[in-house]
């Protein structure tokens, strides 16, 4: 089996379970980011929400991109790794008065709103801070994302955004309010999505609503297509960079800008994803009767992608070179979806192992919890080992 490659000499005295973060990787994929985006116009803010490691953070706010962020905790984190305040924006349906003053005092780019209520919020408190908040509306386009239901989002029943039959009256009282500007459209149909072609719904569904708009006499200066594009979790290895270029061509292709328009996106896990490896040791080697188990001493609580959504991530033995055995990876954890991954075949293995969980980087670390009251793991970046 191909494996990933991993500085074992540097590696293997690292307290396990960690997260061991490739800057390589990461810098070669911010290229590619940066390059499609300069050639296409697109202006990118990075999902914070897929990972918030400082390092990570730090580095993806050094080659210029924005910040998408859910939270005010992100906000703050993004601020203090170097974004620009003025390429934040920030969405989520539950903002907190906490959380949009802190925004405000931020100076952030913009507020993605999703509810009248929330939008009323926020111009009452720019009001008592003497300030003016732009405000994009996230809008359900009602489009199929076709991927997993629990990260599906741009549906007519999901919990996001403002329905298509509500938004011109929405529009309309956000331009009444002194302290909001209405700067734009914000949308986000789903996640993991690997064919671009999934977009091209979203693109129809935005220039129909366009041309309603500007029929309606409302002037749009932003449109964000939000994030989504995939990542190849069954072959990090030869398939390690995302197509950027090929989901921003498509974009390109079939959404018509009006003049003067800016076009945003949110690229949260195809930023993130591949650079990332939860490094495990092997605790027990675990004979059944039908199976065997490699016990290992990460568990759903470092990474909880494959208990949560049953995602796959490909696990390489790294430190032996044993022939394959096929093993069901396990964590300690007290659940029994305590699972990695069955019948993985991978060299094989022996109590002290490093397994090499791929594909890590985002939604990993920062999933992580205190259940069982564990440690959290740790986090290294490859070039300051
Ligand atoms: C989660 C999220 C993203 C990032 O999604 P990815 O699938 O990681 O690219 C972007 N925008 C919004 C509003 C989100 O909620």
């Amino acid at each position: 089996m191909t494996k990933g490659i991993f500085p074992i000499e540097k590696i293997k005295n690292l307290k396990t379970p960690c997260y061991y973060y490739d800057a390589e990787v990461l810098d070669k994929t911010l290229y590619a980011l940066t390059t499609a985006a300069n050639k296409y116009g697109f202006l990118p803010h990075y999902a914070v929400k897929a990972n918030a490691n400082e390092k990570v953070l730090k580095r993806i706010a050094k080659t210029g991109v924005g910040a998408d962020c859910v939270s005010g905790g992100e906000v703050l984190a993004a601020v203090a790794a170097g974004f620009a305040p003025e390429k934040i924006v920030f969405a989520g349906v539950g903002k907190t008065d906490w959380e949009i003053e802190a925004s405000l005092d931020a100076n952030i780019f913009c507020f993605n709103a999703e509810s009248v209520p929330e939008i009323e919020v926020i111009n009452e408190l720019a009001g008592k801070k003497g300030k003016k908040a732009n405000i994009e509306l996230r809008v359900n386009p009602n489009v199929d994302a076709h991927t997993h239901a629990k990260i599906t989002t741009g549906l007519n029943e999901n919990k996001f955004g403002i329905n298509l039959e509500n938004l011109q009256d929405t529009i309309k009282f956000v331009q009444s309010l002194p302290n909001v500007n209405f700067i734009g459209l914000h949308f986000h149909i789903g996640s993991q999505i690997t064919d671009n072609s999934t977009f091209i719904p979203l693109c129809e569904a935005i220039n129909k609503l366009q041309k309603e708009l500007k029929e309606a006499g409302i002037k749009v200066d932003n449109i964000n297509v939000g994030g989504g594009l995939g990542i190849d979790y069954q072959d990090p290895n030869t398939n390690t960079i995302p197509d950027f270029e090929g989901y921003m061509k498509t974009i390109s292709e079939h959404l018509e800008l009006l003049p003067g328009q800016k076009l945003h996106c949110e690229p949260g896990r195809s930023v993130v994803g591949q650079c990332g490896t939860l490094l495990t040791k092997v605790t027990y080697v675990k004979k059944g009767t039908v199976k065997q188990f490699a016990i290992v001493d990460a568990g759903m609580t470092d990474l909880i992608r494959p208990a949560l959504y049953d995602a796959y991530h490909k696990i390489e033995n790294i430190t032996s070179d044993k022939a394959e055995e096929t093993y069901d990876v396990v964590g300690p954890i007290c659940e029994s979806s305590d699972v990695f991954l069955k019948d993985n075949k991978m060299n094989g293995t022996q109590r002290g192992d490093i397994l090499a969980i791929r594909s890590a980087g985002a939604y990993g670390e920062i999933m992580a919890s205190r259940y069982n009251l564990r440690q959290l793991p740790g986090a290294v970046m490859s070039d300051e080992l």
